[in-house]
């Protein structure tokens, strides 16, 4: 036990966010109390992403900067750029006290400890991913309604821009009873929306001590029966995992949200190809079709990825006219960025930077028009399921809740409470949210 304190900062996706969470109760356990101030902090654990070139440099430049007013404190770096970057890392910046991968994070104390008692630096990259779940323990704390579970890490499709496949090692799935128990416990805290996480979380395969074999689509149904759970969303789904039997459950769950992030990345198939996604424009279209004769009213977000190496013009502009033909309602899009190890980075690349820069422009202006036409659509009209996440803490006549398509509401009203379901009156909108208040 300790009466020291510690600071975390979380880069890059949910799932980081997710890890943090994990760490966070495991150094709260050890004795660590968590401050929000990174200078007065004695222990800063980075939880880095790898996934660009930014995020990875960012950290050390974070480094840089606590440590230039005081050297003394306990630097742990984790998670992908640990993994990645591995004993490089100590090179590259002597603060670093302690390199641990993002399957490792539940030694976190074990290495504090060790370094502590040793003044040595401590380093573990290992791949042991089915211990780290085991060290999940119930929390106490309150949940906010929407929570995160991870059911799924690790990646086996090798897309040629990613080093997911080697931070976060081989695809593995959690247990069942695992994953329901976590759930009740966020329920027991006030979660109301479970949004089930992995790298390929509709990849999820896992057989219990009855041979029983759950994919994702009956771990769904097996998290629907529990009654607080009032909605159902999974993120980051590879098309080439959308079965029948998952595409068909967005319309026979009522629980299950009518909106899927749905990575496409590009809408060439010959970028398709070099970027090793293993399927084919009129594949992903036809997923999409089929999404919606089971699931009329779905709505589908995606990743794109603009300047692949070789992208030509004609490539973009089939982009473009694949985002005609879907109507994507949300999406995230950037510039390729080179990562060392990828199969990517051995391609030439000879678009200059400006030029990426201008279709990155184009595509996300042509993104921004679909999204406000889609919500422009709500305006003067009651929408019957807005689940409502939070109240103003500077004006509490304001609420935060998001649609089933995950659009932000922000809502006028006396008296909500707070996990709450409830009809909304759209008055306005813009791209990205949508204003109204409570209707009766
Ligand atoms: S599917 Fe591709 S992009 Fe997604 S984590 Fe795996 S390798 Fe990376």
């Amino acid at each position: 036990m300790t009466n020291k304190s510690f600071f975390i900062k979380s880069y890059g996706c949910q799932m980081n966010e997710y890890d943090s969470e994990k760490i966070t109760s495991l150094l709260l356990k050890d004795g660590y109390s968590n401050s929000n101030d990174i200078n007065e902090a004695d222990l800063i654990v980075f939880n880095t992403c790898n996934i660009r070139d930014k995020a990875a440099q960012k950290v050390y430049s974070d480094i840089g900067r606590v440590t230039k007013k005081n050297s003394d404190k306990t630097i742990a770096l984790v998670g992908c750029v640990a993994q990645a970057e591995n004993e490089e890392i100590f090179k590259k910046n002597k603060y670093v006290d302690i390199v641990l991968g993002p399957q490792s994070y539940h030694l976190l104390p074990k290495m504090i400890d060790a370094h502590n008692e040793y003044q040595k630096k401590q380093i573990n990259t290992d791949f042991i991913i089915n211990e780290k779940f085991d060290f999940i323990h119930e929390e106490k704390s309150p949940k906010g309604v929407s929570s995160y579970i991870t059911i799924q890490e690790g990646c086996d499709k090798f897309c040629a821009f990613c080093v997911v496949p080697f931070t976060r090692g081989p695809e593995y799935s959690r247990s069942v009873i695992n994953i329901v128990e976590e759930t009740k416990s966020l329920l027991n805290r006030g979660t109301r929306e479970i949004v089930l996480l992995g790298q390929n979380v509709n990849a999820y395969s896992y057989t219990d001590e009855m041979s029983m074999t759950y994919n994702i689509s009956k771990l769904i149904d097996e998290i629907s029966k529990l009654d607080d759970v009032k909605r159902i969303r999974y993120t980051t789904s590879h098309p080439n995992n959308m079965d029948h039997e998952l595409m068909r459950l967005h319309g026979s769950n009522e629980k299950l949200m009518p909106f899927l992030h749905l990575p496409v990345q590009s809408g060439s198939n010959e970028i398709l190809k070099n970027m090793n996604r293993k399927y084919t424009v009129d594949e992903y279209k036809k997923i999409i079709d089929n999404l919606k004769d089971y699931c009329p009213n779905i709505e589908i977000s995606s990743d794109f990825i603009i300047g692949f190496p070789g992208e030509t013009e004609k490539d973009f502009q089939e982009t473009l006219n694949l985002i005609d033909y879907v109507q994507f309602k949300q999406s995230y899009s950037f510039i390729y960025s080179e990562r060392p190890g990828t199969k990517a980075a051995t391609i030439e690349d000879i678009t200059p930077i400006e030029e990426k820069k201008n279709r990155l422009s184009i595509l996300q202006k042509k993104l921004e028009g679909i999204q406000l036409k889609f919500n422009t659509s709500f305006c003067n009209t009651n929408i019957s399921n807005v689940l409502i996440e939070n109240q103003s803490q500077s004006n509490p006549e304001y609420y935060f809740g998001r649609s089933t398509f995950l659009q932000p509401v922000y809502v006028k009203a006396k008296n909500l409470v707070v996990g709450d379901i409830v009809p909304i009156g759209i008055e306005t909108c813009n791209h990205k949210s949508l204003y109204g208040t409570i209707s009766h």
